[in-house]
């Protein structure tokens, strides 16, 4: 890599964004990444050079899990102390998931990971992957006085840059996929790019990035709906290898009060299987004792997920207990914000 441009890495996971349509047959197929800079002359008009690498076997996001996860974070720390800035290319599905997990794997991260994609495969004629990867490499290269200005894990789409652990997908069609109803977004593609900088994570970048690796996967995401049944449910919650659950309540956090329901839930955290309540609702925050609904499940030690996304809970909780917290302090630290996801 030469000159003082930027230097972006960029890593391409799968997802139709790296796809293109065979002309005679239709079928969409991977684009070979290494010919990115011939295929896509755009990208030789900004300002920085950019390196990529392309997972051996692409993959539909929707086959992603911690594995990959653990390959993606691998190579940010290879080249971390080379590059300034990491975009990742990834299927739209699951990118909030694969977002989240990064930011709580990257501890004291202080350069840009930008995650983008596309609705459309970059071949296409009205294709959406353009200006994606193009603004989402030109966010990744903003620096004041030689200091990346993004420190942390984003998630850029249709004009938007997120935090990626506040991000949902919203939808299968539109190019606006991705919302973010918790957390205003952290830049916006216009004539210029406006960064909000009051929104930008601040990490103590005196702090050496430590990169965590290690994910427990046995936990569950149960969400309430009216009629849930004691007999489908208890063998769930009793079923030995479950180390947590994440539940998904109504509104602010309630769920129904009867007394099976409630005494499972008691029994589950006695038995030392954390349970954290997140609402169903897309938008705000759990609030435990504002309805009598919800008072109960406060006493009987609940963790609170405030305003987090479930995706950001799910990846949260499979990194605490991969990381070991024990069940004492789990309350405690799942409560408090660590990267930004919740408020
Ligand atoms: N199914 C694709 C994926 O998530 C959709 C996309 O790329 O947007 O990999």
């Amino acid at each position: 890599m030469i000159s003082n441009d930027p230097n972006i890495l960029l890593i391409y996971t799968g997802g139709t964004i790296g796809m293109i349509k065979d002309p005679e047959t239709s079928v969409l197929k991977a684009f070979d990444f290494n010919t990115l800079l011939e295929r896509i002359p755009e990208l030789q008009l900004l300002d920085c050079n950019i390196e990529t690498i392309s997972f051996d076997q692409p993959i539909d996001s929707s086959n992603m899990n911690p594995t990959y996860w653990i390959q993606i974070a691998e190579l940010i720390e290879a080249y971390y102390d080379k590059v300034d800035g990491f975009v990742i290319l990834h299927g739209s599905d699951t990118m909030s998931y694969t977002a989240s997990a990064l930011s709580f794997m990257l501890e004291n991260l202080a350069k840009p990971i930008i995650l983008t994609g596309s609705q459309l495969p970059i071949g296409d004629l009205r294709t959406d992957a353009k200006e994606n990867l193009i603004t989402s490499i030109q966010m990744a290269s903003q620096r004041k006085s030689g200091k990346p200005i993004i420190r942390e894990v984003g998630l850029y789409f249709e004009y938007k840059l997120y935090r990626g652990n506040r991000t949902t997908k919203i939808n299968a069609e539109h190019f606006e996929a991705f919302e973010s109803l918790n957390y205003p977004h952290l830049a916006e593609s216009g004539v210029h790019l406006n960064i909000q900088h009051e929104h930008l994570l601040k990490p103590n970048t005196r702090k050496k990035l430590v990169v965590h690796k290690s994910f427990d996967t046995n936990i569950m995401l149960i969400k309430l709906f009216p009629g849930i049944s004691e007999t489908v449910l208890k063998p769930l919650f009793e079923a030995p290898n479950v180390k947590g659950i994440i539940l998904e309540t109504y509104g602010a956090g309630n769920t129904t009060t009867e007394s099976w329901f409630l005494n499972l839930l008691k029994a589950t955290i006695k038995r030392g299987v954390p349970i954290v309540n997140v609402t169903q609702c897309s938008g705000g925050s759990v609030n435990m004792g504002q309805y009598a609904t919800s008072a109960q499940l406060k006493s009987i030690g609940l963790i609170s997920g405030r305003d987090i996304t479930s995706e950001a809970a799910l990846t949260k909780m499979m990194y605490m207990l991969g990381e070991g917290v024990s069940i004492k302090t789990f309350k405690t630290i799942f409560e408090t914000a660590l990267r930004g996801e919740m408020s």
